[in-house]
C-alpha cells in the first residue's frame, strides 16, 4: 500500500507514519528526517538545506524531489511505503504524478494552529536515530534518553516559537492547497488530531483500513 500523510508541522504525521510503518510492515519515508540526517553528516545536500530548515523555510523543490526519487528506488519500497512530509507543494505533488505514482490512501491530519504552537515546545527528537517524542503526549521511558538507542534527546532548532509561526504560515500558503489536490482524486480521508496519541492512532488505522 502507498500511503501519504498530509498535515501541518507538528500535527502528528511523523508519529502516525511510524506507527503505520510498524503495523503494515512498510517503510515510513520522512523528507524532514532525511534532510536532518544530511545536515548532521554535512553532506553537500545537507549544507545546502541547512539555512532553509533553520529559518523554517521549505527546502527548494528540486532538492526534495531528488531526495524522494532516490529513496523510492530502494528495495524496501517494493511493497509500498508511507510518505511523511512529502509532497509539501503543488510542484512536488506534480513531480510524484510525473513519476507515475498513485497513492492508495491520503490521510490529512488536522489540528488547529493554537494547539500546534502549544505542542511544539514539548517536542523532543533523538539526534542519532531520529525517533520523535513529546514531553507530555509521547514521553520516552526515562524522559531524557531515546528508548530505541539510548541517545540523549534534544530539541529541534526549528521548533522555537518564532520559527514555528513561520512554518505554519508556509504550511497554509503552500501545503494546505494539496488537500484539494488529493480530495479531487478521491483517495483522501481527514483525521482530526486528538489530544491523546492513541486516539489519533485509532482514527488513522480505521481511515487506512477503509481504503485497503
Ligand atoms: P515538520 O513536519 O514538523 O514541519 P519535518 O521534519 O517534516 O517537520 O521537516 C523539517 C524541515 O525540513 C521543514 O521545515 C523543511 O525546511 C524541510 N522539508 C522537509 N520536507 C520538505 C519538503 N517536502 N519540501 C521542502 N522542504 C522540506
Ligand atoms: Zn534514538
Amino acid at each position: 500500500m502507498k500511503i501519504m500523510f498530509l498535515g501541518a508541522p507538528g500535527a502528528g504525521k511523523g508519529t502516525q507514519a511510524e506507527h503505520t510503518s510498524a503495523r503494515l510492515g512498510i517503510p515510513a519515508i520522512s523528507t524532514g528526517a532525511i534532510i536532518r540526517e544530511a545536515i548532521k553528516n554535512e553532506t553537500a545536500m545537507g549544507l545546502a538545506a541547512k539555512a532553509y530548515t533553520e529559518k523554517g523555510a521549505l527546502v527548494p523543490d528540486e532538492v526534495v524531489i531528488g531526495i524522494i526519487k532516490e529513496r523510492l528506488e530502494m528495495d524496501d519500497c517494493k511493497n509500498g511505503y508511507i510518505l511523511d512530509g512529502f509532497p509539501r507543494t503543488v510542484v512536488q505533488a506534480e513531480a510524484l504524478d510525473a513519476m507515475g505514482i498513485e497513492m492508495d490512501a491520503v490521510i490529512s491530519i488536522e489540528v488547529p494552529d493554537e494547539a500546534i504552537i502549544a505542542r511544539m515546545g514539548g517536542r523532543r527528537v533523538c539526534p542519532k536515530c531520529s525517533a520523535t517524542y513529546h514531553v507530555d503526549f509521547k514521553p520516552s521511558k526515562d524522559g531524557v534518553t531515546c528508548d530505541a538507542c539510548g541517545e540523549a534527546l534534544t530539541l529541534r532548532r526549528d521548533d522555537s516559537p518564532e520559527v514555528v509561526a513561520d512554518r505554519l504560515r508556509i504550511y497554509h500558503e503552500q501545503t494546505e492547497p494539496l488537500k484539494d489536490y488529493y480530495a479531487s482524486k478521491g483517495r483522501m480521508k481527514i483525521v482530526i488530531g486528538q489530544d491523546k496519541v492513541e486516539d489519533t492512532t485509532a482514527l488513522t488505522d480505521a481511515a487506512i483500513d477503509s481504503m485497503k
